[in-house]
């Protein structure tokens, strides 16, 4: 789609030539399975765990402490039932009201299999809230798992706060890093975070790899039984070629990290100030809290974000309204919903997620775009109301 103007990176990210090469290599000569004793086996081990290095480095762990997995979805499921299988006599999890599908859809499983979840309010910006955090987390909670950045607002949680506040009685946490990871510094020595998750194909990496961080001696319950590979947690022969892409696309997001951040976050900015002033009806969502650099949900007032996004799509602008509609269907997010927003708004909300490959002549192309859209369903699409 070299034609297209891609603000989706939220969804997925471009993978790095880098990536590719380091990914083909391990296909075209690096095929062996790093479990064989021979040489060759060992040559491919070796590219293994020179990938769990960079994957650790990027969020200052111990290579030890990085299991891989399928995706950030695994790691999390991973994460809250191998907790909570570890000590079946705490049956109390905590998580917010904005999760990822991911957290989201496994705790409300959990609580039909009759866990007591708690799901902790957010505000209108989307910020957790602390006090109902601190009320809710006792001694017999197993768990508490909250994510990062929000997929769909970009708002980032006050991991640290939250972690202090669940050290203070003995209870662990897990942080779903998957939208953070390459966009904010993390460093989990001094988050004190017990289990962190994070997905390749979110920062230039490849799809179907994840990686779990184990805090040493955390406890955890494999929830697959069979082969013995990364440490027994999670069995299975490694996909090397995409943990070795992984890897790479680690190094280069810790590398990414400052002066890069920096010119995503002016691009985000001038593309909402744009919008801002041609769109009357453009509303940015969480606009007043803290944000990873590359996320921008503009809802607009009184119209369906389907309509929005088909145009848009025809003009060759790829943006998503993230999960704010699913499957067809009408309903806000439960993420704008928990916030609160207007559902006049939030019915026509948009999400643009920008990369390191926006330039700025996409921004202006697609806020020239946008605004003509708008215009145009503004004008001669029936409103929703
Ligand atoms: N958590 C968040 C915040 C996400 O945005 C996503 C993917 O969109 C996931 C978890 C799941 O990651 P994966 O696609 O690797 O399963």
């Amino acid at each position: 789609m070299s034609d297209s103007i891609y603000l989706d990176n939220n969804a997925t990210t471009q993978p790095l030539d880098s990536v590719i090469e380091a990914m083909l290599s391990c296909l075209r000569t690096d095929y062996a399975n790093p479990s064989s004793v021979h040489r060759f086996g060992q040559q491919v081990r070796h590219r293994v765990e020179q990938a769990r290095e960079q994957v650790a480095a990027l969020i200052n762990a111990e290579p030890k402490e990085i299991i891989f997995t399928s995706c950030g979805t695994e790691s999390i499921n991973l994460a809250v039932r191998g907790t909570l299988a570890a000590d079946p006599s705490k049956r109390h999890l905590v998580t917010s009201a904005v999760e990822h599908s991911a957290m989201h859809r496994l705790a409300a499983q959990l609580s039909h299999e009759g866990y007591t979840v708690d799901q902790i309010r957010v505000d209108q910006e989307g910020g957790l809230d602390l006090t109902e955090l601190e009320a809710r987390v006792n001694e017999g909670t197993a768990l508490v798992s909250v994510m990062h950045a929000n997929n769909e607002t970009g708002v980032l949680f006050d991991v640290e706060r939250i972690c202090e506040i669940a050290a203070g009685r003995g209870v662990r946490v897990h942080v779903d890093a998957v939208q953070s990871a390459g966009k904010v510094p993390i460093d989990v020595k001094h988050l004190s975070v017990d289990l962190l998750s994070l997905s390749a194909h979110k920062m230039h990496g490849p799809k179907g790899v994840g990686a779990l961080y184990v805090r040493r001696r955390t406890r955890l319950t494999p929830l697959t039984i069979g082969g013995r590979q990364e440490r027994d947690i999670r069995p299975g022969t490694e996909n090397v070629p995409a943990i070795v892409g992984f890897g790479v696309a680690a190094q280069e997001a810790a590398s990414l990290l400052g002066d890069r951040i920096d010119s995503i976050r002016a691009l985000r900015d001038r593309f909402e100030t744009r919008v801002m002033d041609v769109v009357p009806i453009a509303h940015v969502i969480g606009a007043g809290a803290e944000r990873v650099c590359n996320t921008s949900n503009i809802g607009f007032e009184k119209l369906q974000s389907e309509a929005i996004l088909i145009l848009l799509s025809e003009r060759g602008i790829c943006a998503s309204a993230g999960a704010a509609c699913s499957s067809g269907s009408l309903e806000p997010s439960h993420v704008l919903g928990a916030m609160g927003i207007d559902t006049v708004i939030a019915h026509g909300a948009i999400r643009f997620s920008f990369s390191r490959f926006t330039t700025e002549s996409d921004i202006d192309r697609s806020v020239e775009v946008l605004a003509e859209v708008i215009e145009r369903l503004s004008s001669a699409v029936p409103r929703h109301s």
